[in-house]
């Protein structure tokens, strides 16, 4: 281990592990992707004010019986190794999302569930199968949580990280929190909580504008610079009391005033990973879902979806990537990696 950085889930580092991925890339290959997200349910419960889904929850369709039987098997055959079951609305709505896990887990692909905790209760079975659970919980309080979701459910939320806890003691489950400017005086309340519950991490990120925004010319950080200043140093002083990497907090892909940073001149990443979305389409972009210029294809059977993957259309896609158009990227340290070992030779890398 370098330094006194403890290895966590959160290491960027990792993405050094996928470097011969990216050298076929170089070589104008296109390898299966090693993570796909999917997307089970376009729908949510919630109203979340930094909500970057609206574009796929106003169409309220969900994967059919047929697809939650034989993604797993496909993904699989695929080569995917790890399967992020997540956004572009709630995944525990899709009434069969117990299926989809246990088909996940009994085809040997690691998963990990982003959720909004509120339905963690029906499906406590299945949530044995994952790897993690991240819950967004995003608030320390109910009066906060309402503020920032409408409805109040932050007890219920809670509850229901406390059970799966009981239930599932070995899984690894994190507290999420989107900074936004209404919740940065919850930190340290929230922290706490996680604790309590017994979760392994309090994950704190920023809140960033969606591609929507973005694409309308409203760029600027959502937060003040004072706002940025009281958050950081909340955010410090939990860390300077956590030596066991409990207390996670990830600006590093944010300007300094929290606002959009991308540096890296093209994107890699829509080679890496896709996002199999309820509407039979095939994003390459989690941060841009619902965008048409990210959209790679349409599918009806799981099967289709690997005949899109690297052909003409992808590498086209990916190539005509403006990064104008773009929010803070999710994947901007494998872009900013790819462009400094791969793309570009600056390091002398044969010299080790
Ligand atoms: S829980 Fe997620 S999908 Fe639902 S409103 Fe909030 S951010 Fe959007
Ligand atoms: S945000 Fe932009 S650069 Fe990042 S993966 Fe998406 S399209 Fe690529």
């Amino acid at each position: 281990m370098q330094g006194d950085r403890i290895p966590t889930p959160f290491d960027g580092r990792k993405v050094a592990y996928h470097l011969p991925h990216w050298s076929a890339m170089e070589r104008g290959e296109i390898p299966p992707p090693v993570l796909v997200t999917l997307d089970p349910a376009a729908a949510c419960n919630l109203v979340c004010r930094w909500c970057n889904s609206e574009e796929q929850t106003e169409k309220g369709v969900r994967y059919s019986a047929a697809a939650i039987v034989a993604l797993p098997a496909m993904l699989r055959r695929w080569g995917v190794k790890a399967v992020c079951v997540a956004g572009g609305g709630e995944p525990l709505l899709h009434p069969r999302i117990s299926t989809l896990l246990e088909g996940l887990h009994a085809e040997g692909l690691e998963i990990g569930v982003v959720t909004n905790g509120t339905l963690i209760d029906r499906h406590m079975d299945a949530l044995g199968c994952c790897r993690w659970v991240g819950v967004s919980v995003d608030a320390g309080s109910s009066r906060t949580y309402e503020d920032l979701k409408r409805r109040d459910q932050y007890g219920a939320v809670t509850e229901n990280m406390r059970q799966l806890r009981a239930r599932w003691p070995a899984l690894e489950i994190t507290y999420k929190y989107l900074v936004h400017p209404d919740n940065i005086e919850d930190i340290p309340e929230a922290a706490s909580a996680a604790r309590s519950i017994g979760c392994n991490y309090f994950h704190a990120r920023p809140a960033g504008r969606t591609w929507v925004d973005v694409q309308a010319g409203r760029v600027s950080s959502p937060f003040t610079v004072p706002q940025v200043t009281r958050a950081s140093e909340l955010l410090a002083t939990l860390e300077s009391c956590d030596d066991n990497g409990f207390i996670q907090a990830t600006t590093s892909k944010f300007s300094d005033a929290w606002g959009i940073s991308n540096r890296f001149d093209k994107c890699r990443a829509m080679g890496m990973t896709c996002v199999i979305q309820p509407d039979n389409t095939i994003g390459l972009c989690c941060d841009r879902r619902g965008d048409s210029r990210t959209t790679l294809g349409t599918w009806e059977h799981p099967d289709d979806i690997p005949k899109l993957w690297g052909n003409a259309a992808h590498w086209r896609a990916m190539s005509l990537v403006n990064l104008d158009d773009c929010p803070r990227c999710t994947y901007a340290p494998h872009n900013e990696l790819y462009e400094a070992f791969v793309a570009n030779d600056h390091t002398c890398k044969w010299f080790i």
